[in-house]
């Protein structure tokens, strides 16, 4: 197909923001092109050229798995809402009973799932912190504010309240000063996360003011800066030829001569984001300046849910030295209904692909739920004495002393998140339950 999109690759302003510019340049037919434009006041949208160029295969835009991660569908919204979002379009109803069914809309996807926004949230001198996240003791998660947005939008984005503008569900928050005085006073804390959105839609100058004072900080116990991003996969130009972009890879260098590490959390939702010349030379480059870079994604029905795929984005990743990481499962928030993939399916896909491989590429601890309690891996299917059972254990746990340990849960074929799950052998509640 034709995309009449012109805009240079090189460009630095590459966000298209503005839908019905986007679809109107795509060849999809006059029910999508509605469909997307609807499902879109709900669900953020955003894409860039990159993505639309040399990302989506166009001749079969339906099955392509980085359509789905980006573009809006109807099936997103439970039926009836979208019905009624669609009759209000149809009759031109004004503006403001419009923003009035998204908003209903928007509340009925449990935009905030797990207690994202009022657990975990920091104390310091008795003053709560905003956009940090305190959960694991050794790994502080920072959310900056100016890295609250993406190149371009994942459909099943967890963090999709931050993108629609609505100013009481943002997170981000405190400055840099801050954030070293708590590192002081929490010596157990070795790894700082920058986490958003995408940290690295930031400019150099933003980037120095909060990773310069972080390595002068320079206290024994901080070892690591985590820096959690989608723009190898979105925009490896950011690495390449932005302006400022050989600056960023300096600043990098800087980390690595500090005596600290650099882990960049590279998310990958599908091999076809590694296939690409700008994303190899990207991650070329990030290696060349000393940073390691670990590989996460979420499971996704219609993206990533067969367990070649994950096999083939693992191998891909483990030829250009990159470690897969993380296998997660979808959070039950957004369109959770159309992405979930069983607790049992996601169970089978992660050991078809993990087996396949050499042990090298066996290094992804999954799949997992970062739920309330903790990060709660899925170790498989077994029946012990007739009974058939989830073996799980904790990752990382709100209580350090629970992780590691296999527990048990009742099998159930249609679980998609750990609430859906009772405790085997008859026990009245899970060991980390008082
Ligand atoms: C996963 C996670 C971390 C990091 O855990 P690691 O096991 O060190 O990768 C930190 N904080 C939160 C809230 C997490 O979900
Ligand atoms: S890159 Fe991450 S934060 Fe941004 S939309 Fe995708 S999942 Fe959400």
């Amino acid at each position: 197909m034709s995309i009449a999109i012109t805009t240079k690759k090189r460009s630095r302003y590459q966000g298209f923001n503005h839908i019905d510019r986007i679809i109107g340049d795509l060849n999809i037919t006059e029910e999508e092109r509605r469909e997307i434009s609807i499902v879109s006041k709900v669900l953020p949208f955003k894409v860039n050229n990159y993505v639309i160029n040399e990302l989506i295969r166009w001749d079969n835009y339906h099955n392509d798995p980085i359509f789905n991660l980006i573009f809006p569908q109807r099936d997103m919204l439970p039926p009836e809402l979208f019905d009624k979002l669609s009759n209000l379009v149809d009759q031109e109803a004004p503006a403001a009973s419009i923003d009035r069914m998204v908003a209903h809309i928007r509340s009925q996807l449990n935009p905030h799932p797990a207690g994202q926004m009022t657990d975990n949230k920091p104390v310091l001198h008795g003053q709560s912190l905003e956009g940090l996240q305190h959960k694991y003791p050794q790994t502080l998660l920072f959310f900056p504010t100016h890295g609250q947005t993406c190149h371009a939008y994942c459909t099943y984005c967890f963090r999709w309240p931050q993108f629609t503008g609505q100013q009481e569900w943002k997170i981000a928050g405190s400055g840099i000063d801050t954030v070293i005085e708590y590192i002081r006073h929490h010596p157990e804390i070795t790894d700082i996360l920058f986490t958003g959105g995408d940290p690295m839609v930031m400019h150099l100058k933003r980037l120095q003011a909060y990773i310069e004072p972080l390595i002068a900080a320079d206290g024994p116990a901080l070892r690591t800066i985590r820096i959690g991003t989608k723009a190898l996969s979105f925009w490896p130009y950011r690495f390449l030829t932005d302006p400022d972009a050989a600056g960023v890879l300096d600043l990098f260098k800087r980390i690595k001569q500090s005596g600290k590490k650099l882990a960049i959390m590279a998310h990958f939702s599908h091999p076809a984001e590694l296939k690409t010349r700008a994303v190899k030379r990207a991650i070329e480059r990030l290696l060349s300046v000393g940073a390691v870079i670990y590989t996460q994604s979420p499971i996704i029905r219609h993206i990533n849910d067969r367990s070649e795929t994950w096999s083939d984005m693992w191998q891909k990743q483990t030829a250009l030295d990159c470690i897969p990481y993380y296998m997660f499962l979808p959070r039950d928030t957004g369109a959770q209904t159309y992405f979930a993939v069983t607790l049992e399916r996601a169970s089978r896909i992660y050991r078809d692909a993990w087996r396949s491989m050499s042990g090298l590429s066996r290094t992804v601890k999954g799949p997992s739920m970062s739920a309330g309690p903790g990060k709660v891996s899925i170790m498989g299917v077994q029946t012990i004495n007739g009974e058939k059972v989830f073996v799980l254990q904790f990752l990382q746990a709100r209580n350090p002393d629970w992780v590691g340990i296999p527990f048990f849960a009742a099998y159930n074929p249609k679980a998609i998140w750990l609430d859906d799950l009772k405790p085997a052998f008859g026990e009245a509640r899970f060991f980390f339950e008082s």
